[in-house]
């Protein structure tokens, strides 16, 4: 039999007031409910009903990890800088890495992800086809050192990761361990009582050919995300973009005086003509540092995520940046610009002969710039952030938007790490290759406040039933009293038979302050047990996420079991 939580022995401090450093309901309620605890930016402790939650988070994600496919493993949280000069990336990780040095000058990491140890750990040991496909997880803590820690467990420095590593001999095998993990994360989300959606993701800095992020739909995620009802849906960041830019009327290669004009809507007014009929400029520097100045059409806005895959490490110039290159923000063009300076243009363009732009000079621009005589284009490529209301790329409908907290992602990563740390095993051939490999990341503590973000109100928390600290909370209205409290016992008691996980909240509280905690930490059904009930041979049921209440009769108790369904 479970144990029944005496909320008297509970260590759960409420909070009546929002922290004030809390930016976001997730934050500011999973600390008022006694849940967690901020010890500095981006590190939190988790208090025994916050543990509960995150037990049963972490015990769905076992189950679904472990029917299919999954072996648990559990690695070290210290990483060794070696394994990550052999995959190459010590240098380059930046600095969300922390990095440490032990009283040997032995140089160490915390780590942020576990492919090079995962790596290292199948390396010499796993070596024939016959052994493969494997797939090892665990959950552990990760670290990185956010430039901006922030919304609570949304984005934190020191967070709980179940991480995932699949070998496969060849690409089939590959797909195949993929589909198995897609399948697994859409079960644990659905389990969860998660609304969800499986996006396109970037694939980006990790390397790979294919890959999706599971978002948990709220008002407050990070991601913006454009879908459509033919199944399509993807972050506008990754999203493809088929923007329709207009042709503006002008014969020649025309400058003209556009005083105080430094906004596409202020240049697109000052003309009389719609935003699209313009090009937006926007300026950045590669890893090789060429500048760069980018195009696309002057109603979309440029995406440094796509930037990056044709111009390597790219990033915007600063202020500063851009003065020292003689680059006029807010007149930047294509024609005239300071020598060296590259410039790359979204495909949409390609069908505009003449454009609208800045003429590197504060003030003045051009219309009538023709391309390939007035000025020629280095770099094709989509270069815009997706838009609510564009064409879907798939079936051409207009797409939808909606935003999203990233819980999970999947990657299929191919031979990048095998093959640069040298992991191979024996094919059916005889001959030595290097793992297909796949990865796959849960953030488990940011999946606990992400169901927050779902699944709150005015009054507190309205966990799904899966995953709340207990089902039932009983409330005496009183204590030490010889027919209410023994009454409320009772009742926990015959919960907790009928197979709930029951918690009564016999602290010596006024009726009021019990009321608002259990509203606060968000049971899903609260039974009320007063004097006056027990007389009419009643309790009084509350179900917290519709606020409905119910009279039940002593005997049928039982009726609460499908209040949880
Ligand atoms: P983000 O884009 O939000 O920074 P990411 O794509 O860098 O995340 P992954 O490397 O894909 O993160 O890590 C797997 C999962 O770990 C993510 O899907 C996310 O749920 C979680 N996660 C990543 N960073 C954090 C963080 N700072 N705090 C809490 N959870 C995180
Ligand atoms: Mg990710």
């Amino acid at each position: 039999m479970s144990a029944i939580l005496r909320m008297s022995r509970v260590y759960a401090p409420t909070l009546k007031e929002d922290p004030s450093d809390a930016d976001i309901a997730s934050a500011k309620l999973l600390v008022r409910a006694g849940m967690i605890r901020k010890e500095a930016a981006g590190l939190y402790t988790f208090m025994p009903l916050g543990m509960r939650v995150l037990h049963k988070i972490q015990r769905i994600i076992r189950e679904e990890m472990d029917s299919h496919g999954g072996q648990e493993v559990f690695m070290p949280f210290v990483q060794n800088a070696d394994l990550w000069r052999e995959s190459g990336r010590w240098d380059v990780y930046g600095e969300e890495m922390l990095r440490l040095t032990d009283r040997h000058e032995n140089e160490f990491c915390l780590g942020p992800t576990h492919e090079e140890v995962i790596t290292d750990l199948v390396k010499n040991e796993l070596r024939s086809y016959k052994e493969l496909p494997q797939n090892l997880y665990q959950i552990q803590l990760k670290f990185r050192d956010e430039r901006r820690p922030r919304f609570g467990l949304l984005r934190s420095r020191e967070f709980i990761m179940k991480d995932a590593y699949s070998f496969d001999a060849d690409q089939e095998g590959l797909d195949e361990s993929y589909l198995q993990m897609r399948e697994a994360y859409s079960n644990m989300f659905s389990r969860m009582g998660f609304e969800y959606r499986i996006v396109q993701a970037d694939s980006g800095e990790i390397g790979g050919s294919g890959s999706e992020e599971f978002m948990a739909l709220a008002e407050t995620g990070e991601c913006q995300l454009v879908y459509c009802d033919c199944g399509y849906a993807a972050d506008t960041e990754i999203g493809a973009c088929t923007p329709a830019p207009v042709e503006y009327p002008a014969e020649s290669l025309t400058r003209i005086e556009t005083p105080g004009v430094h906004t596409i809507a202020e240049l697109a007014e000052f003309l009389g003509c719609e935003e699209a009929a313009t090009a937006k400029a926007f300026s950045g520097v590669g890893n090789d540092g060429t500048i760069w100045v980018l195009f696309v059409p002057g109603n979309y806005e440029v995406n440094e995520a796509k930037a990056k895959g044709i111009i390597p490490g790219f990033r915007p110039l600063t202020d500063e940046e851009m003065v020292e290159a003689k680059l006029v923000k807010g007149s930047m063009g294509p024609v005239g610009l300071p020598a060296g300076v590259k410039v790359a243009a979204d495909t949409s363009l390609q069908a505009i002969s003449r454009w609208v732009v800045g003429a590197n000079v504060d003030g003045f621009h051009y219309t009538g710039a023709k391309l390939g005589e007035d000025f020629r284009v280095d770099a094709w490529a989509d270069l815009c952030v997706a838009k609510v209301g564009d064409p879907c790329p798939v079936c051409g409908k207009p797409t939808q938007g909606a935003r999203g907290i990233e819980v999970g992602q999947i990657f299929k990563l191919g031979t990048k790490y095998s093959e640069s740390m040298g992991a191979t095993f024996m094919g059916e051939d005889g001959k030595e290759k290097p793992f297909i490999m796949g990865c796959y990341g849960v953030g488990v503590s940011r999946t606990l406040a992400a169901a927050v973000e779902q699944s709150h109100d005015e009054n507190g928390i309205v966990w799904p039933v899966p995953i709340a600290p207990a089902h039932v909370c009983v409330i005496p209205l009183v204590v030490k009293d010889d027919l209410v409290q023994p009454a409320a016992e009772d009742i926990a008691r015959e919960l907790d038979a009928l197979g709930l996980e029951v918690a009564i909240d016999d602290r010596k509280e006024r009726a009021g302050v019990k009321f608002a905690d259990a509203d606060l930490i968000g049971w899903p059904v609260q039974v009320v047990v007063g004097k006056r009930g027990l007389e009419a041979g009643t309790v009084e049921v509350k179900v917290r996420r519709t606020g409905e209440k119910m009279d039940i009769p002593r005997e049928e108790l039982s009726r609460v079991v499908d209040l949880l369904k």
